[in-house]
């Protein structure tokens, strides 16, 4: 609350504003880190991979060609039109031109615009509009709803579903408040996926509910889509035609491309309403970042296009692939500790509830996932996310980003290892 009158006060929208544990735990254990401490960093959800070289040279070579000005907002139409052309061709997102995409400053950003351009704070009288959010879910989603004046009904899913809400859950949760759905195939912070045919099966909910939710849209979260292993494919929920005017897809260059310090997202919706809802996040845009940064726009198109660049794309896959194999062997080992297998993504998201009650050798009580992350980078100096943030059953989890090398995998486990056995 704002009581003071003679010292300057934040607003009440920033100081209720929860700060990202995802965020904040990484910054903590890389502070950590630089003064000397040796700390195993599992919090950060970005690549540890280099951008490739083909890309850090188009945008060199864009800087010193003199791509150095004020751009369009929602980015040059070269580059609009090659990221609509990769979601035709790749993803099967059918009738997107230029006009029906956004870039923005990340992947956080773009979905930023997108909620403030549905969402309103409700007028007096009036119910705010609902954010249905299949949960566990990442841990932004929530606090940009609700600064837009959403509140978020979530819809839980556990590991007896593999993470995945169910096309009942999703029909039960729809009202005719329901503005936005949000998905994310693959999860983070679960590293599960929604098939085909569950991705069919929610698209039907949504088709038959459009005259009691008529405002509802689908914000379909694919920043992870490169980062696939297992059986089940990636598949693009706005390639299903009967719903696709309903469609935001997001992604962006963070995780594909290990560009998270680039600061590259996009969102792009077909149809007439995508077209207005995308010269909408320009208005927007336009009085916030204004364009992203000019020399960026070569690196996004050499990504997309080079083919060099998808066999790194490929490269890093494996190494994921292989580095989620490890993780779970050697979390099997691990007494008390349940995980899904992830298929995409570079998260574990391990069930630690069976060691809550219990103290750790140097004498912290474990009573929740926020106490056990604590005393694990206190006394065994391992950064691990706490679940709770995540919404649902959540509470009851680590989430491990395995985006780091073996030894480093195998440096945590041992540490992870020795501090559960250390648990009285
Ligand atoms: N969506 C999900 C599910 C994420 O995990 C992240 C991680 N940062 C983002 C979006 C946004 O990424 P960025 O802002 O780096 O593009
Ligand atoms: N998305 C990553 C994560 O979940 C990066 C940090 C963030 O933006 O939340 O760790």
């Amino acid at each position: 609350m704002n009581t003071s009158t003679s010292t300057p006060t934040l607003s009440n929208r920033v100081l209720n504003l929860k700060p990202s544990i995802t965020v904040s735990l990484n910054n903590r254990a890389k502070a950590l880190k630089a003064s000397g401490v040796d700390i195993l960093g599992f919090a950060a959800g970005e690549p540890d991979f280099d951008t490739p070289q083909p890309i850090k040279d188009a945008a060199i070579k864009a800087m010193l060609d003199g791509q150095t000005k004020y751009t369009p907002t929602l980015g040059d139409m070269v580059t609009r039109d090659c990221i609509a052309n990769k979601l035709v061709t790749e993803n099967n997102i059918l009738g997107l031109t230029g006009e029906h995409v956004a870039i923005g400053a990340g992947g956080k950003h773009v979905l930023y615009s997108s909620i403030q351009c549905l969402f309103d704070f409700p007028a007096d009288g009036q119910e705010p509009w609902e954010m249905l959010l299949p949960t566990p879910a990442w841990v932004s989603y929530r606090p940009i709803c609700e600064l837009s004046g959403g509140v978020v009904r979530e819809i839980d899913a556990g590991p007896e579903s593999d993470f995945r809400i169910t096309a009942q859950q999703l029909k039960d949760a729809i009202t005719p408040r329901s503005r936005l759905l949000i998905l994310n195939s693959p999860s983070n912070p679960c590293g599960t996926m929604y098939s085909e045919s569950d991705l069919r099966e929610l698209a039907a909910v949504i088709h038959e509910s459009r005259d009691i939710a008529p405002n509802l849209v689908v914000l379909s979260d694919e920043i992870y889509e490169k980062i696939v292993y297992g059986d089940t494919p990636h598949f693009s929920i706005g390639s299903i035609p009967e719903i696709a005017d309903r469609v935001i897809t997001l992604n962006g260059m963070s995780k594909a491309y290990a560009m998270t310090g680039w600061r590259i997202g996009y969102v792009a919706m077909p149809g007439e309403f995508g077209k207005r809802f995308i010269k909408a996040i320009g208005t927007l845009q336009g009085q916030m970042t204004t364009n992203i940064t000019s020399f960026n726009y070569a690196a996004i198109r050499e990504a997309i296009t080079n083919p060099e660049v998808a066999q790194t794309v490929e490269m890093m896959r494996n190494a994921f692939a292989s580095r989620a194999k490890l993780i779970m062997d050697r979390m099997s080992e691990i007494p008390g500790v349940t995980c899904p297998t992830p298929t995409g993504a570079f998260y574990v998201f391990p069930d630690v509830s069976a060691l809550f009650g219990k103290t750790s050798a140097a004498g912290t009580k474990i009573a929740d996932a926020p106490s056990l992350s604590e005393a694990m980078l206190d006394e065994a100096h391992i950064a691990f996310v706490p679940g709770n943030d995540f919404g649902g059953i959540s509470g009851n989890h680590l989430r491990i980003s395995f985006a780091c090398s073996d030894e480093q995998i195998n440096a945590g486990m041992d540490r992870f290892e020795g501090f559960v056995e250390g648990l009285k």
